[in-house]
C-alpha cells in the first residue's frame, strides 16, 4: 500500500455563500486533502497543528477515515487557525474576511519517522519555507512531491516559493496564479515556463471550467462536471489535490497516462465537495456514488467522430 504524507492547515472555517452561512466548522487544506485521499487504498498521515480548542470529535472523524493523526500537534492553551470567507453571487470569487493564524504562526512541521519514506508528499498551501522544511526531512526522495500554492506567497515570499518549486515534481495552481508567476497570458506558455522552474508536471485549475495537465509536449484537459447543486466551493482545490495525490500514492505509477487518471479522480471528488458546506459532503461519501459519477464523467467527454 502506498504511503501519502499530507502537510497543510487543519482549521476552523466560517463560510458565507449566497445560500447560507455557517459558524466555525471543520476546515483546512490538509483536512480536505485527507478526506479526499481516504477514498483510495493508501496509508496516509497529516502533519499539522491546532489549539486545544479543536474538538476531539474532529480528530476522531479523521482517524475513522484511517488517517494517521499522531503528527497533528495539539498546543495546550493555543487557538486553532481560523479563516472566514464570503463568496460573491457567481461563487467564482470570494473575499477573505478573517485570517487568524494562531498556532499556525509557529508551525514547524516534524515528519514522523514512519513517513520519511513516503511515496507521495502532498504539500498543501502554506508558507513556502514550511513546505521546504518538509522536503528536507525526507529520508529519501519521494516518487512525487506535489505542491499547492497561491498568489499570496507569490506577492510576499517569491524567493522562498521559487526554491520550493525547484524541488517539486507537480505543481497545482489556478489559471490566474500561473499567469502571475510567469507573466504569460497563454497558459501553454505559462506551463512551459513553470516546467523550466522545476516541476515536470503542471496542473492548472480553472474552477468550474476544469483543469489542464501539462508535461513536456503533452497536454490533457479534464472538464468539471456540470453540477445541479453548487453550494460552497471552499476546499474544492484541496479536494482535487487530495484525490489526485491519493490516487497516485495508491497506484504507484507516475506516467503521464496515470497522471491523467489522477486529474479525473481529483475533479470527480471535487465535484462532491462543493455540494454542501465545508467537509460535510466528503465525510459520508461512499465508494458507489464516487464510482457512478466517474461513469458520468466518462460519458460527458466521450464522442465518436469520423476522422479523415
Ligand atoms: P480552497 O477553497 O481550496 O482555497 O481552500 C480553503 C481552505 O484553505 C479552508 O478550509 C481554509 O481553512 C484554508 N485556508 C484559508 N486561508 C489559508 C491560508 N492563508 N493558508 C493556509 N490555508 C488557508
Amino acid at each position: 500500500m502506498g504511503k501519502l504524507l499530507i502537510v497543510g492547515t487543519v482549521a476552523f472555517d466560517a463560510i458565507e455563500t449566497p445560500f447560507g452561512k455557517t459558524d466555525k466548522i471543520l476546515g483546512g487544506a490538509a483536512t480536505f486533502i485527507g478526506l479526499a485521499a481516504s477514498q483510495f487504498d493508501v496509508k496516509s498521515a497529516i502533519v499539522s497543528i491546532v489549539g486545544d480548542d479543536f474538538p476531539q470529535e474532529y480528530i476522531d472523524l479523521l482517524k475513522n477515515k484511517n488517517i494517521d493523526t499522531s503528527s497533528l500537534e495539539v498546543v495546550k492553551g493555543g487557538k486553532t487557525f481560523y479563516w472566514k470567507g464570503k463568496y460573491h453571487n457567481d461563487l467564482n470569487s470570494r473575499d477573505t474576511l478573517v485570517t487568524e493564524l494562531n498556532t499556525l504562526a509557529d508551525f514547524k512541521p516534524v515528519v514522523p519517522n514512519d513517513y520519511k519514506d513516503a511515496d507521495v508528499v502532498m504539500l498543501g498551501n502554506l508558507h513556502p519555507s514550511v513546505q521546504m522544511s518538509v522536503i528536507e526531512q525526507m529520508a529519501k526522495r519521494p516518487k512525487l512531491v506535489v505542491l499547492d500554492t497561491m498568489n499570496f506567497w507569490m506577492d510576499n515570499t517569491l524567493e522562498e516559493l521559487m526554491e520550493v518549486i525547484k524541488h517539486t515534481d507537480v505543481i497545482t495552481i489556478n489559471d490566474e496564479e500561473a499567469r502571475q508567476l510567469t507573466n504569460e497570458y497563454s497558459l501553454v506558455k505559462a506551463a512551459e515556463k513553470i516546467q523550466e522552474m522545476g516541476p515536470r508536471y503542471v496542473v492548472i485549475k480553472k474552477g468550474e471550467h476544469g483543469a489542464l495537465l501539462f508535461n513536456e509536449d503533452n497536454v490533457f484537459f479534464a472538464p468539471a462536471l456540470p453540477l445541479e447543486e453548487v453550494f460552497d466551493p471552499t476546499g474544492a482545490g484541496d479536494t482535487f489535490a487530495g484525490g489526485f495525490s491519493g490516487f497516485l500514492a495508491a497506484t504507484d505509477n507516475t506516467s503521464f497516462n496515470n497522471l491523467k487518471s489522477a486529474v479525473i479522480h481529483g475533479s470527480n471528488l471535487a465535484s462532491f465537495c462543493v455540494e454542501r458546506f465545508g467537509t460535510e459532503r466528503m465525510q459520508s461519501l461512499g465508494k458507489d456514488e464516487v464510482n457512478s459519477r466517474l461513469h458520468q464523467f466518462k460519458a460527458l467527454t466521450q464522442f465518436d467522430i469520423e476522422l479523415q
